[in-house]
């Protein structure tokens, strides 16, 4: 599910892919817009043309131009049509044709989601084929990709998402690419919409700190948590796609309700909502003042980001309260390594920003709670090097590349 960074500014930007040591080219055959690429194991190469990735959260739909090399060239952001986050097409995403029309909703399910990609994309397009100097690739059709917050099958089909709820059971992908048909601005290639924790983890891949990743993790912590396995070097989706959905491991059944329904994921744990949870519980005992006061005074205001502030300035308690934090991400972790024996874990997301404050209590939790950790030896749990982007950018290569393992 999303995890989602901290607000950026709008405008045209360079992110961390910048430089990010593209010239490693792996060598892979391309595959541009093909979809599917299938073959075993063989290792992500860097995108070789333009490309354009959007990625669709609960609250932003942020969509960037990447360049050959990698880079950010590009970027627009608009806030998730509301329509599309609300609940009225709960349960729709039985077996029936996507574009369905539910009686009395005058709309169908990932319309409104549908439109403001498009409109996004659009602008996009222009703000590429407006820099100068003009890129040498070619802009007539351009590949996109698009990750959404949720399950999305094999065919791209959004079959459940707490968090665009509206927009469950419809095929974004097609929709959109049904728009660019008719409205002329863009050719895009056929695409395909895919899990955006998967494509998080395919830029982290290609571009970021999993490259040349074999066997491993790439972790969002934000708002929820958002995973995404990497086997024999390439993103595994899982039969149906649903594969990596680390964030609702139940680790409590009598825990904290989650926006999927059940009980005590691990989510509600060791993601932002875990922090704040934790530290409302601390500031409610009396403790947490540094944090109390950058929340105005009331404790049940307090919010991850005032401890994570508290905490960046030496607060005791706010530091105690992150290794709270750290123990829960450890404890999700030491399930997962039992799991996978992954070579290394990515930690990325909102949270990321804690640093070593988080990844040292939850590399030392990990290390005691898994089987065998000292005969196993340490894991590496490391920071993500992609920042808010990594999910549109991973689409964008994804609609290169083709690259998830799955179906
Ligand atoms: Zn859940």
């Amino acid at each position: 599910m999303s995890a989602p960074g901290p607000a950026g500014e709008a405008g045209s930007e360079t992110n961390g892919a910048a430089g990010a040591g593209t010239g490693e080219a792996q060598g892979t055959g391309e595959a541009h817009g093909t979809g599917e690429a299938h073959g075993t194991g063989e290792a992500h190469g860097t995108p070789r043309r333009i490309a354009y990735g959007v990625d669709v959260g609960g609250t932003k739909i942020l969509g960037v131009a990447i360049s050959p090399d990698g880079d950010t060239i590009a970027e627009r952001r608009v806030p998730t049509p509301r329509q599309a986050a609300a609940t009225a097409a709960r349960g729709h995403g039985g077996g029936t044709g996507p574009r369905e029309v539910r009686a009395g909703s005058g709309t169908h399910p990932g319309d409104a989601v549908a439109d403001a990609i498009v409109e996004l994309l659009e602008a996009l397009h222009d703000d590429v084929v407006a820099q100068a100097p003009a890129p040498t690739a070619d802009l007539t059709e351009v590949p996109v990709g698009i990750g959404v917050a949720g399950l999305v099958d094999t065919e791209g089909v959004l079959r459940f998402s707490p968090n665009l709820a509206a927009a469950s059971g419809a095929n974004i992908g097609k929709l959109v690419t049904e728009r660019l048909a008719t409205g002329g601005r863009l050719a895009a290639t056929p695409l395909r919409s895919h899990n955006d924790a998967n494509c998080t983890a395919l830029a982290e891949l290609v571009l970021g700190a999993a490259r040349g990743m074999r066997y491993g993790l790439v972790v969002t912590l934000g708002t929820g948590i958002g995973g995404a396995l990497v086997i024999g070097g390439r993103v595994h989706g899982g039969a149906r796609g649903f594969a990596g959905e680390i964030g609702h491991m139940v680790v409590d059944p009598t825990g904290p309700l989650c926006p999927c329904g059940h009980r005590g994921c691990w989510e509600r744990f060791a993601s932002g909502s875990g922090l704040t949870r934790l530290a409302r519980e601390a500031a409610v005992a009396g403790m947490l003042h540094e944090s109390v006061r950058l929340a105005g005074g009331d404790p049940e205001h307090v919010t991850g980001e005032h401890v994570t502030a508290a905490a960046a300035e030496g607060d005791v308690d706010a530091l105690r309260v992150i290794e709270d934090l750290g123990w829960w991400v450890g404890l999700g972790l030491a399930n997962l390594v039992a799991i996978l024996d992954p070579e290394r874990i990515v930690v990325g997301g909102g949270l990321g920003h804690a640093g070593e404050m988080l990844l040292e209590p939850a590399r030392r939790a990990l290390a005691e709670l898994v089987e065998g950790g000292a005969a196993r030896g340490p894991v590496p749990v490391v920071e993500a090097a992609l920042g808010e982007h990594a999910g549109a950018v991973g689409a964008a290569l994804a609609a290169l590349t083709g690259s998830f393992d799955d179906g």
